[in-house]
């Protein structure tokens, strides 16, 4: 069977195709789906930590200053909704085909920006020789609950997906992910460590009330994520070293 990709695509599919593959048709046109078993890279002994602080207005920014913003993103969401809430009203098999169909859309669309911001942030972490220092997923989901207004604007790809996508492409090129615990990351300061939810007086603003550091909120929020991957590194590695 000849197959039609990129050169990496392909391969990848000539070293690690493994079991059957599914012919499937979507919206009329035709994939065919192969199943690769790639081997995780051991991975490397971090110099340093790169945090990703994963949010709304920006899916992800690092300890680096890097915003990945998510406003195409939710620009498109928004147009679906409306697009689906006038075919919904209509009951129709042409309109439910076309439901489908932005639906997957949507969902292409969505994974398509969560690979290229993952691959983004995997890239510099490897150039750098660093490691991921993450949010624990569980800690996101209860801060989410809290935000009720951005709630809304919230889907479940926009953000735990997001950390999945960067933890696996890292599995794949050996840089080491460590997730953190989330709490106060947003109220702490990241030069002095001072916490105080009054330095964060808007969304996007951090000013210390106790030594006056001031950074986009977000940044850092990242570099605390990125201290606290560097501990979390430090004792698991201790840890494994005793055992
Ligand atoms: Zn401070």
């Amino acid at each position: 069977m000849a197959f039609t990709g990129s050169a990496q695509q392909l391969t990848t599919l000539a070293l690690y195709r493994k079991g059957e593959s599914d012919l499937v048709c979507r919206d009329g046109t035709w994939f065919l789906i192969a199943t690769c078993e790639v081997p995780d890279r051991p991975v490397a002994v971090p110099d340093g930590f790169l945090g990703v602080d994963l949010g709304i207005a920006n899916l992800a920014t690092t300890s680096d200053g890097a915003h990945h913003s998510g406003k195409g993103l939710n620009a498109v969401r928004h147009r679906h909704r409306e697009l689906r809430r006038r075919l919904q009203a209509k009951a129709t098999k042409s309109a439910k085909r076309l439901l489908k169909k932005r639906r997957r859309a949507e969902a292409r669309f969505a994974a398509d920006v969560n690979h290229t911001i993952a691959k983004r942030i995997v890239t510099e972490a490897e150039r750098t020789g660093r490691g991921i220092a993450l949010e624990d997923l569980q800690g996101i989901r209860e801060r989410v609950r809290l935000r009720k207004p951005q709630r809304v604007t919230l889907h479940a790809w926009s953000f735990r997906r997001l950390g999945g996508f960067i933890a696996y492409r890292a599995a794949r090129a050996g840089v080491a992910v460590v997730h953190v615990d989330p709490a106060y990351t947003s109220q702490e300061c990241s030069v002095c460590g001072h916490v105080d939810k009054r330095s964060r007086p808007g969304q996007a603003i951090f000013i210390c009330t106790s030594c006056g550091f001031a950074e986009h909120a977000d940044v850092n929020a990242a570099r605390n994520i990125a201290a606290r991957g560097v501990a979390g590194w430090a004792v698991s590695h201790a840890a494994g070293d005793a055992a």
